[in-house]
Formats: C-alpha cells, sequence, structure tokens
C-alpha cells in the first residue's frame, strides 16, 4: 500500500539537481573555521504522517523555509549527527565508521517520536553526496584536513501543542573542516570542574545527540573560559563522577588502585554520549592488549587521590572534531589541580592519534587494512524489512565477518 511503501525512503529513489554555479572552494593552505564553510549541495528528505517518506533529494545547498511555529523552533524536537570524511594517500575519499553515527542517529530519532528510517538507505544517500562534492573534501596533503558531515533532523509541525510532529525534514549538510592539531604535537586544554554545573542525568537524554543537549552548554564554556579555561568538566552526582569533557568523551590512562595499570572512560549508562571515537580508542585498546580497558564511573575524590599518589598518566578527551586532545590542568573548587598528561608524552595519546590517522588516511591504502567488529545491523522489524539490501552496499566484508572501518565513497 502507499502507507507501507514510504514507511523507510530509498536511495535508489534519489533524485539529484545540481546547482548552476559552484560556490569557491577554500585553497589548500587556507585556514578553516569549523563550521563556516559549506559545500554545493545538500540532501533532504521530507516526511509527514499522511504520506511518509518523500522521495530523497539532492539540491543546491540553500535556506529552509520553516513555519514560524514549527516544532524544531519551539520545542528542540531536533537532532543531529557529526562524521567526517578523510582523503586517503591514494586519493580515496572514505567515511570513518558512519554506520555508528547513523545507528546513534536512529536511537535519537526515536527518543524524540520522529519516524524511523532505514541506516543503510541514509547513508547511501550521504555517500552519494558526498561523492557529488568529492572535490570539497581536502587533499590528503593537508594532513587531517577533512569534509564534516552533519545530518540533521528535525520536527517541522506547524502548530504549537507538544505533541509528536506530524511532518519532519531530514537534511544533511557538509562542511571543509582544517586539523585540529598540527602533525606531531598535541596542544593540551585546561578544563573548569564546578559541579553547580550538570549536562545530563539519569532517565535525561544526555545518551542521544539531540540539539536541546548542547545550546545551554554555551553558558557554561562561557563560565570556564571566564575563569581562565579552556573546556568544562561535567561532573555528576554526589560522588560528583568525571562524565564528559566539553564535547567529548573522557580517558584516564592511570594506576588504578589496585595496583593495574588501566585506560578507563564512563561506562553508557544513559548520562554519556556513546561516541565513535570512544568505541574506536576501546577497539584499539583491546586490540592491543597491553594494560586493562575497563568502562567504569570514575569519581573526584578517586581523581585527586590518584593524582597525590602520583599514578595518574595521561588524561584526555576523543571527539570526532580533534579525534583526541590531552588535559594539561583541572580547575577544581578554586585549586589548579596539574595533570602529568604532557610530561608522559603524552605517549597513549599520540599512539591513539597515530593510529587513528593511519586507519583514516591510510598507512596502506584506504583504512589502512583495519578491520573490526562489523556495522550494527537493523533489529526487529526494521532489520527483517532491510536485511536483503546489505549485500547490495560497498563495504568489503571479510572471511570472518568483519568489516573494514573506513567506507568508501
Ligand atoms: N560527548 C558529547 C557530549 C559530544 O557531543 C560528542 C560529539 N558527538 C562526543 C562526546 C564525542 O562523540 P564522537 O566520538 O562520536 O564524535
Amino acid at each position: 500500500s502507499q502507507r507501507c511503501s514510504a514507511s523507510i525512503f530509498k536511495a535508489s529513489q534519489l533524485q539529484v539537481e545540481l546547482c548552476q554555479t559552484q560556490r569557491r572552494k577554500p585553497g589548500s593552505g587556507e585556514s578553516l573555521i569549523f563550521g563556516k564553510q559549506f559545500t554545493d549541495h545538500m540532501l533532504t528528505v521530507e516526511w509527514s504522517s499522511e504520506e511518509g517518506w518523500g522521495a530523497p533529494c539532492i539540491r543546491p545547498f540553500g535556506s529552509l523555509t520553516l513555519h514560524p511555529a514549527c516544532s524544531a523552533l519551539h520545542y528542540g524536537i531536533e537532532l543531529f549527527e557529526g562524521l567526517k570524511a578523510f582523503r586517503g594517500k591514494d586519493q580515496r575519499v572514505c567515511l570513518f565508521r558512519p554506520w555508528l553515527n547513523m545507528d546513534r542517529m536512529l536511537r535519537s530519532t526515536s527518543r524524540l517520536c520522529l519516524p524511523a528510517f532505514d541506516t543503510l538507505e541514509l547513508l547511501e544517500c550521504v555517500r552519494r553526496l558526498v561523492e557529488i562534492d568529492e572535490q570539497w573534501v581536502p587533499s590528503g596533503k593537508e594532513r587531517k584536513a577533512s569534509l564534516y558531515i552533519r545530518p540533521t533532523f528535525i520536527g517541522n509541525e506547524s502548530s504549537l501543542g507538544v505533541q509528536p510532529s506530524t511532518k519532519a525534514l531530514l537534511y544533511v549538510i557538509l562542511s571543509p573542516v582544517g586539523a585540529y592539531f598540527s602533525e606531531e604535537s598535541l596542544t593540551p586544554v585546561s578544563l573548569l570542574a564546578d559541579p553547580r554545573f550538570v549536562r545530563a542525568w539519569i532517565g535525561g537524554v544526555g545518551d542521544c545527540k539531540l540539539g536541546g543537549n548542547y545550546g545551554p552548554t554555551v553558558f557554561v564554556q562561557q563560565a570556564a573560559i571566564r575563569e581562565g579555561c579552556e573546556q568544562v568538566l561535567w561532573l555528576y552526582g554526589p560522588d560528583q563522577l568525571l562524565t564528559e569533557i566539553g564535547t567529548m568523551n573522557i580517558f584516564i590512562f592511570w594506576t588504578h588502585k589496585d595496583g593495574v595499570l588501566e585506560l578507563v572512560t564512563p561506562p553508557l549508562d544513559g548520562i554519556i554520549l556513546p561516541g565513535v571515537i570512544r568505541r574506536s580508542l576501546l577497539d584499539l585498546a583491546r586490540t592491543w592488549g597491553e594494560f586493562r580497558v575497563s568502562e567504569r564511573s570514575v569519581s573526584m575524590s578517586e581523581l585527586l587521590l590518584a593524582l597525590r599518589e602520583k599514578r595518574v598518566r595521561e588524561i584526555f578527551g576523543s571527539g570526532t572534531a580533534c579525534q583526541v586532545c590531552p588535559v594539561h590542568r583541572i580547575l577544581y573548587q578554586g585549586e589548579h589541580l596539574h595533570i602529568p598528561t604532557m610530561e608522559n608524552g603524552p605517549n597513549l595519546t599520540l599512539r591513539f592519534h597515530k593510529a587513528l590517522c593511519d586507519i583514516q588516511v591510510g598507512a596502506g591504502g584506504a583504512g589502512g587494512g583495519w578491520s573490526a567488529a562489523p556495522p550494527p545491523q537493523p533489529q526487529g522489524f526494521l532489520g527483517a524489512l532491510t536485511s536483503h539490501l546489505l549485500p547490495s552496499f560497498p563495504f568489503r566484508q571479510y572471511g570472518d565477518g568483519s568489516h573494514e572501518w573506513m567506507f568508501p565513497v
């Protein structure tokens, strides 16, 4: 029936309208400010409860027309994703583990009562978009410059009730971004840890990538800057658990109080955004098998004790923007705590940085030969609906069922 056929959108229905005049691309060597420049095209897909999903469209980049009562604007019925396309040493463009972003996007979608979609169909539409704007992907010479991909999904209800949207718009825009750090050195950041500010809470939505989680953090970020810090260390609860750093996951490399060398990051208990880089660092470290890898909460008092006993080696954040980011200072209760990350190399932070880079721009061919866990497969009804599509997508599958981390465009 009509309803059934529109319960997902398909990449095979893509309608492509190319722009007449291409905009000027940033020259190599030109510095790129994050998220200021956009490519020539964007992807849009409309949904309504009556018609279901419309056909996905790739069209010239341009403004949206929204009803002034639009539910995204009034109630924050908005979610987004952030991932990157890299140009490898072999000039091939690949996305880094995009299946994880698509999966996370579907979770955010369900939390906002927006309509489900097939993650692999969306990924194929994104691939086509990046392919069309391929010349905007910075060249591998500008090491680690990349194309940032911003999928966005908004409720587009044109009435003022707080209720599930009967209209929605999914769109994807692309922005060329520069390298965060120069090749061999990582610049450390300082953090404000003030328990009066809370980013996310049990029962809330901190584990979804909703716009509503981010707007209110600007105020706290400004407070950190006023205190002479660069980022916020988000604490949680009476034990003042360390949860995240700005818009990054947090990692501590230390000797745990039981005497074991350990890499620890907080568990995905509902207040942590399940970062793609977080997942990747855990996967890498577990593959290396050189130290214990734990997903466990760490409190401020545990950290203070470990600093006093000189057990802390490195603290760093992880996220798509910077990949990894070392921490050298935490301002807590008026006291500047020195974190000896830089004195310790930072060996592990740099090793992760290089390992990711080798995978992303390819130490030997796209993907650097890296493979790991297969991409998440759609489950249940949607899975049954789409599992027959899987073989048609261009990721290389190995005999052991694993897939490459890089998705070629
Ligand atoms: N935590 C928060 C709150 C974030 O916004 C992000 C960025 N998406 C991350 C962690 C890191 O996630 P990822 O590694 O997927 O970029």
